[in-house]
């Protein structure tokens, strides 16, 4: 597991904590929406405060690229942190210089500040090394929550670990725990589903789980291109015809690896891409040339459900099938909530992330029963993939 610093026996009493935390919640016309980032932003936040910290709270919003665009301002979101925390937060509308350091200055301990978006100053995603040196003026220690940010070396997740005592804070602490569960030491068998639309996107991340765990599902639009490599007729399905050897070239590392490559043994075949399209059920080798895979069929949800539960672990990135339009969210839905169950049963130890992944759960219903579903896009595929986020580096125990 990746070894880093955590908040446990720290004194942060009387002390200002720079926490980075990712609060780039959905808004409009100046009002969050969905506010789960800052729900689960919120117990590590209270924690440091009852420690008597002196919590300077440090986040992007959106990308202004440098400059000071006030659709991109933070003061919404302090207000709905306020809400959601119950306590007041202070705003500072600048996240360096004199406006920053009054506010901060001025806090108690226990107090807690938002200061303005990191990103009005372009030197944040350079890294910049004076604009480091003024943010870390702002704190004594410094403590990193946004594993979603994690993928990038930019000031307030890089650069400031190394100018000032760095430590994970806890909701990036549950993180890093929760993966390292998954994949560093997890329980065998592991099974990954790897889901979504093209294999494109996700080579890095299949090479580096077919070292990893003992059976590959894959499925969706992506399993199509599997299928082709292997001389299946796909008809119209979604599939990348250009990709063909590299898909056979995964079969190969998987064979060396050990690992079992699943795939779909039929379909629910549709002539069009739209919610109640006529569809038939297809056993994969016979889909007609003018129809599409939209989702795994019958018999592939039972197979899928069946080897889950000999499985100790679960890695999930992608849907099955068009989970946005029914009834091609049926198998989706039907493994999700398969997976739910096991793991409620204390069966499986199930993780699950990336873009559509968490929108797909939601759809099943099942979010809330897998053992950890990560918010974090780029840095959970980034961390599929097998490669060191320079955000958690930073954070390695020195
Ligand atoms: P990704 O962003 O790569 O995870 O892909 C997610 C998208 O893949 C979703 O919008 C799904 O509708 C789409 N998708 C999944 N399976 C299929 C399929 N068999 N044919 C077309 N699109 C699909």
């Amino acid at each position: 597991m990746a070894d880093f610093n955590t908040l446990d026996g720290v004194n942060v009493a009387g002390k200002r904590v720079l926490l980075r935390a990712d609060l780039n919640v959905p808004m409009k016309d100046g009002v969050v929406g969905d506010t789960t980032r800052i729900d689960r932003t919120v117990p590590g936040l209270i924690e440091l405060a009852d420690a008597g910290a002196k919590l300077v709270v440090i986040t992007h919003f959106g990308r202004p690229k440098g400059a000071r665009v006030p659709e991109m301002s933070l003061k919404p979101v302090a207000e709905a942190l306020a809400k959601q925390l119950g306590r007041p937060v202070k705003f500072a509308d600048d996240c360096i210089g004199e406006a920053a350091a009054s506010v901060v200055n001025s806090l108690e301990n226990g107090e807690i500040a938002l200061l303005e978006n990191l990103r009005y100053h372009a030197e944040e995603e350079k890294n910049d090394p004076a604009f480091v040196a003024e943010l870390a003026k702002l704190g004594d220690v410094y403590v990193n929550d946004a594993f979603s940010c994690a993928h990038r070396a930019h000031a307030s997740t890089e650069g400031l670990a190394r100018a000032l005592p760095a430590y994970a804070g806890r909701l990036m602490q549950a993180e890093l725990e929760a993966l390292g569960n998954a994949l560093e030491a997890p329980k065998h068998p592991v099974m990954a589903i790897v889901g979504g639309a093209k294999i494109s996107t996700k080579l890095d991340l299949l090479g580096n789980l077919v070292a990893k765990v003992d059976q590959l599902v894959i499925g969706g639009g992506m399993a199509n291109t599997f299928l082709a490599a292997k001389g299946v007729n796909v008809g119209k399905s979604l599939c990348e015809h250009d990709l063909l050897e590299t898909a056979r070239e995964i079969f190969k590392k998987a064979e060396a690896a050990n690992c079992e490559i699943v795939l779909p043994v039929d379909g629910l075949v549709a002539k069009e891409f739209a919610a109640n399209a006529p569809h038939d059920v297809s056993d994969i080798n016979d889909v007609a040339s003018d129809g599409m895979i939209l989702d795994a069929g019958p018999e592939t949800i039972k197979d899928l459900n069946k080897r889950l539960e000999t499985c100790e672990t679960l890695v999930w990135n992608g849907p099955l099938g068009a989970f946005e339009i029914t009834p091609f969210d049926t198998a989706t839905v039907s493994v999700a909530q398969h997976a739910a169950a096991l793991t409620k049963a204390g069966k499986l130890l199930s993780v699950a992330g990336g873009g559509d992944t968490v929108a797909a759960l939601r759809h099943a219903d099942s979010d809330q029963a897998f053992s950890y579903v990560s918010t974090a896009g780029g840095a959970f595929l980034e961390w599929l993939e097998g490669k060191t986020l320079p955000g958690v580096a930073a954070l390695s125990a020195k």
